[in-house]
């Protein structure tokens, strides 16, 4: 999940489409299925080495040549993997696909933002957005069709949940990026970063997250350290432990607001997890490794979490996190203004407002930088990313009856996106 409607808060996006209306090939996913032939993109290095060792009675450093293939030049047929032999060759076409993900369109912007549609399967889409900075290229990736967490001011919210994307469909994101781009790792670096940031909460879909992450930070895979991959959750106390303890990466956290009243309202999985225990699981988190430091999101909603009083707050908590951790911005602040999207209740802040609350932090000693709006012109920008999605909560459909007698409309399926 994105959870700082960063993930995707959503504003009114203009193409929304509807996946039926794309352009479909016969999808190679299908023929998995079909056939029960393996997609190396589901498998990290050590899975890979297995199936090359188990299932092919093949050498373990086989699976490292053809990572390279994969991951470093972008190469998805076993027959142009020219230092393989012949006979592994046909075998691996045997056993083995390697399908990424359809590209149904994409988009640049004037900024150099740049925006996929991607088809997951016949009747699921997923937006990835590439955005390029000063010397950095960010990726912001999904791990859900949809979210179940119900995120107040969140427009992914509004489609409900469908399912969980593979690992595959994760790392098959970065893949049609880093093709898209040239990247390649330790030479070419096009994407320096990534965030699991886009649709969905990546801790409820665990082990497809973790080792797609794995395979990021693989040299075999994208060579990303692991501080420049980041994964954002909405609070999953207990997945934040078993992150700590089977992955390495930078932890974000939707925070939102800094007591729990309103922060239940806002996310309602704070019910669950209130905010001390969310505290508690995060300084668990930066004690595993000296100098580790924890991002907290925090979108700001006019009139709701933006008043100076907030601001005291969400000082406090830093504050004690640094204090728990022992190092001064052991918390770091990203203060996200809201993209308003059809129908929801809340707005964005004025911009006298968000440097008064910026300024607030600044004076209590800390960094809170405000995300600056990218690629607006291909609705890009943070809280825009934008699934097609199959409702079968019928989440979507209650919301637009909702919107309907209230006199609002949307725009079309899934009418915007926030990011918890
Ligand atoms: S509902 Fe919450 S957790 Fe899910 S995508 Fe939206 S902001 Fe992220």
């Amino acid at each position: 999940m994105q959870h700082d409607n960063s993930h995707d808060a959503g504003r009114p996006s203009g193409d929304a489409v509807p996946v039926e209306a794309l352009p479909t090939s016969p999808s190679k996913a299908a023929a998995v299925v079909a056939d029960g032939r393996r997609n190396i993109f589901d498998l990290d290095r050590t899975s890979l080495e297995d199936f090359f060792e188990q299932e092919l009675g093949e050498k373990r450093f086989r699976a490292h040549q053809v990572m390279k293939w994969i991951h470093h030049r972008h190469v998805t047929e076993f027959t142009d993997m020219t230092d393989l032999g012949k006979v592994l060759r046909a075998k691996l076409e045997e056993r083995a696909v390697i399908h990424a993900p359809q590209v149904l369109f994409d988009k640049a912007s004037t900024d150099g933002t740049h925006k996929w549609l991607l088809g997951m399967d016949a009747k699921n889409a997923i937006e990835t957005v590439y955005i390029p900075d000063k010397g950095r290229g960010t990726l912001c990736v999904s791990s859900q069709v949809g979210c179940a967490l119900n995120c107040q001011f969140c427009s992914t919210a509004t489609q409900g949940f469908n399912r969980n994307l593979s690992t595959a469909e994760i790392i098959g994101q970065v893949w049609v990026a880093a093709r898209h781009l040239g990247n390649v790792p330790h030479q070419q670096r096009r994407l320096t970063n990534v965030v699991m940031m886009g649709m969905g909460e990546p801790l409820a879909n665990f082990d497809n997250v973790v080792r797609a992450m794995s395979i990021m930070r693989d040299d075999l895979g994208y060579g990303l350290a692991n501080k420049r991959v980041t994964l954002s959750t909405a609070g999953m106390v207990p997945m934040i432990d078993r992150l700590g303890e089977e992955s390495d990466v930078s932890l974000a956290v939707s925070l939102h607001a800094a007591n729990d009243e309103l922060r239940t309202e806002l996310v309602p999985l704070n019910r669950k997890y209130p905010i001390a225990e969310l505290m508690d699981a995060c300084v668990r988190y930066a004690l595993r490794k000296r100098g580790t430091s924890v991002t907290f999101e925090y979108t700001l909603m006019k009139g709701v979490n933006d008043q100076p009083e907030h601001a005291r707050e969400l000082v406090r908590l830093m504050r004690e996190f640094d204090r728990r951790v022992q190092m001064k911005d052991a918390a770091k602040v990203n203060l996200i203004p809201f993209n308003p999207f059809p129908g929801t209740r809340f707005e964005r802040p004025d911009d006298v407002a968000i440097r008064a609350f910026q300024k607030q932090l600044n004076n209590a000693g800390m960094i809170a930088p405000v995300r600056r709006t990218r690629g607006d012109d291909i609705d890009a920008a943070c809280g825009q990313l934008k699934g097609q999605v199959t409702d079968r909560t019928r989440r979507q459909a209650a919301f637009r009856e909702q919107l309907r007698k209230t006199g609002l409309h949307t725009t079309g399926p899934g009418a915007g996106d926030a990011a918890a």
